[in-house]
């Protein structure tokens, strides 16, 4: 994925400068994954977990396609309709478009439950550029023509799993079947369990699909070996693995450009068919290894953590650690490119005597110990592993005195 910027997204002047304001300096993934969609006026199926930034996801493409498209709305009538499982939910979602939207005058309401309606119904008297809303009370405007959502432009049902579990899938077919056909609407959900999948069917037109994994879980369908080994065997070990036939389609991960460039280019003098991929080309030499690998064309992409996210080929068989990441929830992204729907995968580690820290921590992270495939674990970092599990390993008491005299000197 390439380095997305706020501002190359061609966001109008005053929301740039909103969220310079607000601190957000660039796009969490999620919003990497479903900004452009969203701004290309695409619908988004978008699966994340709380906390990873939806807000702006789908906030940011209205208030622009507003910006650049400034109409008022009807008496009590929505241009766009954020529906939210909870009311505090629709507050915080309320209070993220008048900060972004600040500058670009648009009205947005806020339709909850537990305060009176007059107040709201009043101010959807006016029509409303954005009303935020749970479907309890949403309805309740709807029933009494209140609230005119024939003509809304924008719909987005956000926490859809969560409003599967409140019950509220009534209600939100109720105010799905109210939508005109023509609208642009984002489907969001930390899980999508088969009710939401079919909701999402009814609602989406070609939707593009986002999802974002909680990072620290490994999919369980991958195989995880590692080979302890000298950095300068690597290189050899490498090519006698690719010289399994069953290695069918295998990404091998290496953390500098200069470093994929070079154990592709060995690999190729070895005759095994392999191409780079990284930062370093330009977007088109990159979509074509990706196109090269993806064909079939190549049998090993040689990459960098550029390729650990995102990138989606079915059928990658292994995933090679050539050297191991020095955040672990790299890693993670990188053995997730194999085992995808459903298939099986198996993920490969080259780890020399200067990356056990690394492995250390990946081990830590994922709460999954790898199998050793060569070589011999080192006694210590076996021992720094986990130690509560281990009260009376090693580790501990040698080391007080070291620290001592470190101190003291
Ligand atoms: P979600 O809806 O996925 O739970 P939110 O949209 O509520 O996530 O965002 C979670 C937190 O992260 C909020 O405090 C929000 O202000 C902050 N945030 C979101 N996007 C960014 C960003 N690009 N840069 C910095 N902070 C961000
Ligand atoms: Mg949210």
């Amino acid at each position: 994925m390439t380095e997305l910027t706020f501002e190359s997204l061609g966001l109008a002047a005053p929301i740039l400068q909103a969220l310079k304001n607000a601190g957000f300096n660039s796009p969490t993934p999620i919003q990497a994954g479903a900004l452009p969609a969203g701004l290309a006026g695409r619908d988004v199926l978008g699966t994340a977990q709380t906390g990873t930034g939806k807000t702006a996801a789908f906030a940011l493409p209205i208030l622009q396609q507003m910006a650049a498209n400034p109409l008022r709305p009807r008496r009590f009538a929505a241009r766009a309709l954020i529906l939210s499982p909870t009311r505090e939910l629709a507050v915080q979602i309320e209070q993220e478009f008048r900060k972004f939207g600040t500058g670009l005058a648009l009205n947005a309401v806020l339709v909850v439950g537990g305060v009176g309606r007059s107040g709201q119904v009043n101010r959807m008297s006016r029509g409303a550029d954005i009303v935020v809303g749970t479907p309890g009370r949403i309805c309740d405007l709807m029933s009494t023509r209140n609230l005119l959502i024939d003509q809304c432009q924008f719909f987005v049902l956000d926490e859809a799993d969560r409003m599967l579990d409140l019950g509220f899938m009534p209600d939100i077919r109720k105010v799905v079947a109210a939508l005109p056909n023509r609208r642009q609407s984002a489907l969001f959900s930390a899980t999508m369990p088969k009710e939401i999948l079919s909701l999402a069917e009814g609602l989406l037109r070609d939707p593009v699909r986002v999802s974002i994994e909680p990072v620290a879980s490994t999919p369980v369908l991958v195989e995880q070996h590692v080979h302890f080994v000298d950095g300068s065997a690597k290189k050899h070990l490498l090519s006698s693995l690719l010289r399994d036939p069953t290695l069918t389609r295998a990404i091998v991960f290496t953390r500098t450009k200069r470093g994929a460039d070079r154990v592709a280019l060995g690999l190729n003098a070895e005759k095994i068919s392999a191409t780079a991929m990284h930062g370093n080309l330009g977007q088109n030499a990159r979509q074509r290894a990706l196109e090269d690998f993806r064909a079939g064309n190549v049998r090993v992409l040689v990459a960098t953590d550029l390729a650990a996210r995102g990138i989606d080929v079915l059928g990658v068989s292994h995933v090679i650690n050539y050297e191991l990441p020095n955040e672990p929830e790299s890693y993670v992204h990188r053995i997730g490119r194999t085992a995808r729907n459903g298939a099986k995968g198996i993920a490969v580690a080259l780890c020399d005597a200067t990356e056990l820290t690394y492995l250390n921590s990946i081990e830590k992270l994922t709460g999954v110990k790898m199998n050793v495939a060569s070589g011999v674990r080192p006694a210590h970092a076996a021992a720094a592993k986990k130690p509560q599990r281990h009260p009376d390993m090693i580790v501990r008491k040698p080391r007080r005195p070291q620290y001592a005299q470190r101190r003291a000197a």
